[in-house]
């Protein structure tokens, strides 16, 4: 076994923060270092306040403050603020906003207007609990994703979140993209890593806008660790939200081994070294490994903690560093 091993996880909000949580408390029993690096193309500005939507679900995720029973949010938060938000009218109604949530928002938003970082909030934000990994935005950078739709463009939440997906979108932006920087510590954490893990996120607008932060995708390359993808789409299908919806938007389709396209080999261009699929998904293994990405096939439910601890205990292996 690898002691101490140094280990990365690129991942959106929902699946990747459970997801996170095995892996990290597989990474912490090792004594080993766990960087997770956080999709922040779903923030957005919204009654006066910013919200990470991704990196919350993250943070509370690893906190263990998490409704794990909506998936985001914190456990036990009531609504008595956003009330008399609509009450007059600010923010949106459909667009929920928890009092304890609006708290971290609140402390966010009041360091950066007193000139901190994005990063050096979230580094405020996170030593509040023991997290047993260290939490970094992808960037530093505010550009928010937009989806461009025939009608008008719009905030990525409103698409997702009041549309329910329900127009298709011509295309996905992040104004500024182009002139972003990774935060502090993300190059240097994937280059140092002895693993590094793609969650089980959405692929468009999860991990693709971290891949476009400038570099990244350059340090995935270069890194020295092996790099391991866990497939979100079981069956053909994602098994929640509306990835699906998303991948037709950029031409893929929506299969284990459609993402793993996506993503591409190393080898070949691309970002994987190796791709843990679905057993529902085993027919799609020869077509994933003649990409020139080594195939695992595995259960793949985040069903409860044991099995996803099991997902992460098979990513490392994977990965190269076996329990
Ligand atoms: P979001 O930012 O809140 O949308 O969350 P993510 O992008 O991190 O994760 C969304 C993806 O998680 C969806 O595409 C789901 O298919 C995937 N997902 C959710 N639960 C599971 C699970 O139990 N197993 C796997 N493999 N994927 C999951
Ligand atoms: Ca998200």
């Amino acid at each position: 076994m690898n002691r101490s091993p140094r280990v990365v996880l690129l991942a959106g909000g929902v699946g990747g923060s459970t997801f996170a949580v095995g892996l990290r408390d597989e990474v912490r029993e090792r004594g080993g270092e766990l960087t997770v690096v956080c999709n922040t193309g779903d923030d957005l500005w919204l009654a006066g306040v910013r919200l990470q939507p991704d990196v919350d679900s993250m943070l509370y995720a690893l906190a263990d403050v998490k409704d794990t029973t909506k998936g985001w949010g914190r456990r036990g938060d009531s609504t008595r603020v956003a009330g008399e938000l609509h009450a007059w009218g600010v923010g949106w109604d459909w667009f929920e906003l928890g009092d304890l949530d609006l708290g971290a928002h609140l402390a966010r938003t009041s360091w950066l207007r007193e000139g901190a970082s994005v990063s050096e909030a979230l580094r405020r934000l996170q030593s509040r609990w023991d997290i047993g990994a260290t939490l970094l935005p992808m960037t530093d950078a505010e550009l928010d994703t937009r989806v461009v739709t025939a009608e008008r463009t719009m905030h990525f939440q409103e698409w997702w979140t009041r549309f329910r997906a329900s127009i298709l979108p011509e295309r996905f932006d992040n104004p500024g993209i182009e002139t972003a920087v990774p935060a502090p510590g993300v190059l240097d954490a994937l280059a140092q890593a002895d693993a590094i893990v793609v969650a089980p996120s959405n692929p468009v607008v999860s991990i693709d806008p971290i891949l476009a932060v400038p570099g990244v995708r350059g340090a995935l390359r270069a890194a020295s660790a092996r790099v391991v993808g866990v497939s979100p789409i079981i069956g053909g299908a994602p098994v929640r939200g509306m990835a699906d919806i998303c991948l037709r938007v950029v031409g893929v389709t929506c299969s284990a081994a459609g993402v793993a396209a996506h993503y591409g080999a190393r080898e070949s261009g691309g970002i994987l070294d190796g791709w843990m699929i679905a057993e529902e998904d085993a027919a799609d293994r020869a077509g994933i490994e003649a990409l020139g990405v080594t195939t695992t096939v595995a259960p793949l439910w985040m069903t409860d903690a044991a099995h996803t601890r099991a997902m992460a205990v098979r990513a490392l292996a994977a990965a190269g560093l076996p329990g």
